[in-house]
């Protein structure tokens, strides 16, 4: 339930939080790297053994059970983020606001509160739910952040990737409600499907739903453009191809406009 790894997005050693068990989403991006995903809701999971793992894993890291090199030296690799991530959707799991409790009140106990953030990353099809709302708000209270997917600028290119048509004004109201409650960061995958690339004009699609989000009162942290880096474990994984480095900071550029800060990963 609670695993070490060193993550590109987090810029070092990442401690996972898994919170579905059984690999379950209710999106099935064409890209996901979940090995074994499934359509369907997590069951319950038992949040005492999530503690004691959570504080054993951290007690670990602070004994320099994980090493990096700096400097042409090795040492202990220290704790960049505590992330509920994991198999699936964590938003449907149904302890998801208690989970993110537990991570708070950890991270303050090991001493992280400064140095470690608390993140979640999610598809966001789940804000409007109250109980997620209100674990987005806890998570918003610890200064966590979320990390909200917009992968197409319109619901045809969203189903064509997540496998989900979900409506613009659904997403919008969505990234309104993550946005108010807690630092967001809006991800936005780009990759090429079919020999096809993103057009220009599906990523404008992209930059105006987040612009009428901001007009409806969001204020994202800023966007993350991020290629496929690492191979898709579903059955289209042979139609996917990463975008080249010129292509995918063209797309970013086209996020200029909205005057939020953006990073690109490559
Ligand atoms: S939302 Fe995340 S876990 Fe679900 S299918 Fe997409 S990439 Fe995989």
């Amino acid at each position: 339930m609670v695993y070490p790894v060193m993550s590109r997005r987090a810029g070092g050693l990442s401690v996972g939080v898994n919170l579905n068990l059984g690999q379950e989403c209710n999106w099935a991006c064409a890209y996901c790297e979940v090995e074994g995903l499934v359509r369907g809701t997590p069951s319950a999971i038992d949040l005492q053994q999530l503690e004691r793992e959570l504080d054993e894993v951290l007690s670990e890291a602070a004994s320099g059970r994980w090493t990096v090199e700096a400097d042409g030296e090795r040492g202990g690799a220290a704790i960049k983020d505590i992330s509920i991530a994991g198999d699936g959707e964590p938003t449907l799991a149904p302890q998801f606001a208690e989970a993110v409790e537990i991570c708070a009140r950890l991270r303050e106990r090991h001493g992280l509160g400064d140095s470690a953030k608390l993140v979640t990353i999610t598809n966001g099809s789940r804000l409007h739910v109250p109980a997620v709302e209100a674990g987005v708000r806890g998570l918003g209270g610890a200064g966590g952040e979320l990390w909200f997917k917009l992968d197409g600028g319109d619901p045809a290119a969203r189903e064509r990737v997540n496998a989900v048509a979900s409506p613009d004004n659904r997403v919008e109201a969505n990234l309104v409600l993550a946005a108010s409650a807690c630092t967001t960061w809006v991800q936005c995958m780009a990759l090429s499907m079919d020999g096809e690339e993103p057009s220009d004009d599906e990523i404008d699609g992209r930059v105006e739903l987040i612009e009428r989000a901001c007009a409806a009162g969001a204020r994202p942290a800023g966007v993350v453009i991020y290629g496929l880096a690492r191979p898709s474990q579903q059955p289209q994984a042979h139609r996917l191809e990463p975008l080249s480095g010129p292509r995918l900071r063209s797309i970013a550029a086209r996020f200029e406009r909205l005057h939020l800060p953006l990073r690109v990963f490559e």
